[in-house]
């Protein structure tokens, strides 16, 4: 535990702020595309900021206060929307810069969201299951009406799970009117489909990440079979982008974990390393691989590389390290602003967290409108509804990127940004 927020304060101080990164990213798209100097102002903070510190009874009978935090950068658009994340390095300048990827998440692809996210700051693995369940409830009980079902909708992010938001679901209908029960289960996204989540919604962002490289494989003319990727993470996102690029023909020749890392040239098959992983909890006791640092395992010979666990990982000193064509963020904020700048130097395409990891986003509309008009779609539905917006933006971002001569983030944020703008411009600023 200790050497995890060391290893973290360490990563975190090595660059910039996460929320500073957002600031650079958001100057360069504005400077190239002349946005409106107010609009920048309005869309550069975020709305509201809230902090909650509550007592949670622990098994031991004791009490211990936690702290969590849920930021709503903008609802321009619609209601807050994003992710909540359970992790010992949580602080409020991550969750700002999270907050502020899904405002632009949701106006790339044209989704009526605002942006938002939250989190507590705790290891989960030190609580017992049922200690989780009254933290989280505990927690959704402090947020109150700060969230709901037309202002602000929470979903799953690193360490929370389908059944985080049932317990939050659960909790949040208690605190209203029984009346309006029923027609508010779309406080949250990314429930169990049983309350009322949608199918296809879990593997939503892997299958967002691989439908948005598929577009760019056929974009750049190259075969999808046989390519060759590797993976950083293997939580819901490495592992579903994983066995679904697998299942496109893509080979997987390496994976990195909390626990180490592995390569295997001849493929690694990751339905198999997902069974592993779910009884021993380190990589390298998996058969047929071979263990190798974390340098190593980065500098891996290989057309993909999909960072899909934390951010800052693509930076000044490890960028150099890549041998890939492409960089495929399913994680949000994997490159800083030095590591896109080595990237673009070195000729390594980048397909942008703001719109390669938004199929979350996306399912989770469907999802929302589903529980509004008391509807279940079928899979098949919601994949070939996402496939659709995915491919749409990718073109939006990819004729962007070519009328103004810049790379694929700026041109993603430009996208986002005069959406943003036009709305303001429309509505104007009261009074
Ligand atoms: P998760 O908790 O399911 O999985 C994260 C995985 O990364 C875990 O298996 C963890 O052990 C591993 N990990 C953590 N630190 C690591 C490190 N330093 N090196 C290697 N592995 C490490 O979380 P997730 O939902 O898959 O989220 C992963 C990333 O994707 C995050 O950046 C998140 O914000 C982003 N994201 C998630 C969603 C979603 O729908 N869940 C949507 C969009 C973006």
């Amino acid at each position: 535990m200790i050497n995890v927020i060391e290893k973290e304060t360490e990563r975190r101080t090595d660059e910039n702020s996460l929320f500073k990164n957002v600031g650079i990213q958001l100057k360069k798209a504005a400077d190239l595309m002349n946005l409106n100097p107010d609009i920048a102002d309005i869309v550069s903070a975020p709305n509201n900021e809230i902090v909650v510190n509550f007592p949670v009874k622990m098994d031991n009978g004791r009490v211990r206060i936690f702290t969590g935090y849920r930021v709503q950068h903008n609802n321009i658009l619609g209601p807050y929307k994003g992710g909540l994340r359970y992790h010992p390095t949580v602080n409020i300048d991550e969750i700002r810069a999270l907050a502020s990827w899904m405002t632009w998440k949701g106006a790339i692809n044209r989704i009526p969201f605002g942006g938002a996210k939250g989190g507590i700051q705790i290891n989960p693995r030190e609580f017992s299951q049922a200690e989780l369940e009254r933290i989280t409830r505990r927690f959704t009980f402090a947020l109150g009406p700060n969230i709901g079902p037309e202002y602000d909708i929470p979903a799953p992010d690193v360490n929370t799970n389908e059944q985080i938001m049932a317990w939050i679901l659960d909790t949040y209908l208690t605190t209203i009117p029984p009346s309006e029960r029923h027609r508010s289960i779309h406080v949250v996204t990314g429930k169990p489909v049983e309350s009322g989540g949608s199918p296809g919604r879990n593997k939503a962002t892997g299958q967002g990440v691989v439908f948005a490289v598929m577009e760019w494989a056929e974009r750049s003319g190259i075969e999808l079979s046989g390519l060759r990727f590797f993976i950083q993470g293997f939580g819901n996102v490495g592992s579903w982008t994983a066995k679904l690029l697998c299942g496109a023909g893509a080979v997987l020749v390496g994976v990195e974990e909390i626990s180490g890392a592995v390569v295997s040239p001849e493929g690694i098959d990751p339905v198999k390393l997902e069974q592993h992983l779910l009884l021993n909890k380190d990589i390298g006791t998996f058969p047929g691989v071979k263990k190798i640092t974390h340098d190593g395992f980065l500098e891996t010979e290989a057309d993909i590389f999909i960072p899909a666990a934390l951010e800052n990982q693509i930076t000044r000193k490890t960028a150099p390290l890549l041998n890939v064509r492409l960089v495929a963020e399913g994680a949000n904020g994997p490159t800083t602003p030095e590591g896109d700048g080595i990237l673009e130097e070195r000729g390594i395409e980048v397909l942008p967290d703001i719109f390669c990891n938004s199929g979350g986003v996306i399912v989770s509309y469907f999802e929302w409108l589903q529980n509004k008009r008391s509807e279940s779609w079928e899979l098949e539905e919601v994949d070939a509804k996402l496939k659709k917006k995915i491919t749409t933006s990718f073109h939006r971002i990819e004729d962007k990127r070519e009328a103004m001569n810049t790379d694929r983030r700026t041109a993603a944020y430009i996208v986002a940004l005069e959406y943003l703008e036009k709305v303001y411009l429309e509505r104007g600023i009261y009074p």
